[in-house]
């Protein structure tokens, strides 16, 4: 099934590696139809090559827009060399077939990333090129596709040997090369959905307009297909355990966020590296403009604090809960400080993530902590849509972040006991936009912009009221920090035994989402101890 190449088409945007290839087109003598720029490079190495122009009779244009769109090219392409009709076809045409198609577009990603206008983007749109290489690969029968340039060294072997590629090769080939137009055409549709919306108009369909309005706007914003492209940033050293492989794949159109951290020291970051890091990166950022330490632990945080300094928000992070914080990861929504530094020196830490460092504190942190990883974001996480992978397909969600309605205390109502004073209203504001990244169940008690006990992941409310209450009572020198302190729940209260838990232990004030059947009953709870109660209305689950 090896078909020998003897005529080759060539046409390259980016022409690196195109010398290897070139040596083995001159040393078997292949016969070398190319573009434009590509001619030109080609003829500098010594191919023998003839400009796609001359075997059109047509001159490129509009451009570069019409370079290769010409049946001349495309029934060379496309003629599957095997059927004799075909073949007879090509002949009674005077077309010559290709045995090699050899191309890479233009680079759309790179120049949306590079800031261009919306012409240069759209010029970007390469038309030819995944027109040759969809028709080629299609053809696979008699052709070859490359669009690789990792797989020049293996084609330029082929070309000099003689040998050609056999059917399953060319197979192989050819599902390479879908995969490239995919992800490049995904590519295109991930601007232009994001540039195009669709305009006011266009009327609703018939279907839309039965449905309620913002099931519309839902409609809108999920497009039929959920179409993204991502690109292989690295494999990692294994996945979330030593047996699985695992790699981090970026979005080719932005360039920035968590996945492009910059790292100023340590170890490689490892696939649970990267997930606590980044939930402990938007966990602070919940937080700002307040200067916010979180401490993370397998997705969980077990202390966050806002401070008057980064250090001072540290401290208090960390004195949360000093046991789980070690071998965790911090993160700071300012510069750390060498203060701070000092501060996490003593800790066995895992990651530390932060958008800048004093110099004296990366110095101390790079010299006095060889194995922890340090990384810097310049810029704040981005409320991207939520995606997560089920057997057979993918939920897809709005990240929930801190800007609900509900999420502003001045909406707060207030069902039982006294108005928050300031220092407690500030608590409880705290408590409220920190139970956000806790795992649900979620119970958070905090004390001057600290948590002093959480409770999460419990799979039932009171059972996490009281691991919250124990985390905050158990101390080693038997501080009880419950009472006085204020809580936070990140659901209703289905009953009123887990408010019990927390009004027992002493707290002063509650707020919660509200809107369980039985609220009267843990509105009564919290009206019999004199505790405040605020209702939000809504609620952060975090599963
Ligand atoms: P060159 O640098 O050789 O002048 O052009 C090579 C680039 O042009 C390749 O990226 C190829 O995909 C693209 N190309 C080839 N034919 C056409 C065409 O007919 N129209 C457009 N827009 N691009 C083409």
């Amino acid at each position: 099934t090896n078909r020998p190449i003897k005529r080759a088409l060539v046409s390259v945007f980016h022409k690196e590696g195109i010398e290897r290839l070139a040596e083995a087109f001159v040393a078997a003598g292949t016969d070398v139809v190319s573009t434009g720029s590509t001619a030109k490079r080609l003829a500098e190495l010594g191919v023998k090559v003839t400009e796609v122009s001359q075997v059109t009779g047509f001159p490129e244009c509009l451009d570069g827009r019409v370079k290769t769109l010409h049946p001349y090219i495309h029934a060379g392409i496309l003629a599957d060399m095997t059927n004799p009709d075909h073949a007879k076809q090509l002949e009674e045409f005077g077309i010559k077939p290709f045995d090699l198609v050899v191309v890479n577009l233009y680079p759309f990603a790179d120049t949306v990333r590079s800031g261009a206008s919306e012409a240069d983007v759209i010029e970007k749109i390469d038309i030819g090129g995944p027109s040759m290489v969809r028709g080629a690969a299609k053809n696979h029968a008699t052709v070859a596709i490359v669009t690789d340039p990792a797989d020049y060294a293996l084609v330029a072997r082929r070309v000099e040997d003689g040998t050609g590629f056999s059917l399953e090769e060319r197979e192989w080939l050819a599902a390479k090369a879908f995969a490239h137009t995919a992800a490049y055409d995904a590519t295109i549709n991930e601007w232009t959905a994001r540039h195009w919306p669709k305009p006011a108009s266009i009327e609703a369909s018939e279907s839309e307009e039965e449905r309620a309005e913002e099931t519309a706007e839902a409609d809108a914003k999920f497009p039929k297909q959920f179409t993204r492209t991502w690109d292989k940033q690295h494999i990692l050293r294994y996945g979330e355990n030593s047996h699985q492989q695992a790699a981090l794949y970026v979005d080719p159109l932005d360039q920035t966020g968590f996945a492009h951290a910059e790292q100023l020291g340590g170890k490689p970051m490892s696939y649970n590296n990267y997930v606590d890091a980044d939930a402990a990166w938007r966990t602070v950022w919940d937080l700002a403009p307040a200067i916010a330490v979180a401490v993370v632990k397998h997705n969980n945080p077990c202390g966050l604090a806002i401070g008057a300094t980064a250090a001072e928000a540290h401290r208090k992070a960390h004195a949360c809960d000093p046991v789980s914080a070690y071998g965790g990861v911090i993160a700071c929504n300012s510069t750390v400080t060498l203060d701070m530094a000092n501060s996490v020196r003593p800790i066995f830490t895992e990651v530390i993530v932060a958008p800048d460092y004093e110099p004296e504190a990366l110095e101390l942190l790079q010299t006095k902590k060889k194995n922890l990883r340090i990384l810097k974001v310049a810029e704040p996480p981005k409320g991207h849509e939520a995606i997560r992978q089920i057997d057979g397909g993918l939920l897809v969600q709005d990240t929930d972040l801190i800007d609900a309605s509900g999420d502003d205390p001045n909406a707060w109502r207030l069902v039982s006991g006294e108005p928050a004073d300031a220092d407690t209203l500030r608590d409880l504001v705290f408590a409220w936009r920190a139970i956000r990244c806790v795992k649900s169940n979620a119970i958070l008690i905090a004390h001057d912009q600290a948590t002093v006990g959480i409770g999460m992941g419990q799979v039932n409310r009171v059972d996490s009221c009281h691991l919250a209450v124990e985390r905050a009572n158990t101390l080693a020198d038997g501080q009880d920090r419950a009472t006085g302190a204020v809580a936070a729940s990140d659901a209703f209260f289905p009953f009123a035994d887990g408010a019990e838990v927390l009004i027992n232990a002493g707290v002063k004030a509650i707020v919660q989402p509200g809107g369980s059947i039985r609220d009267e009953e843990v509105i009564e709870a919290a009206k019999k101890a004199g505790v405040t109660m605020y209702l939000t209305g809504i609620r952060h689950f975090f599963h």
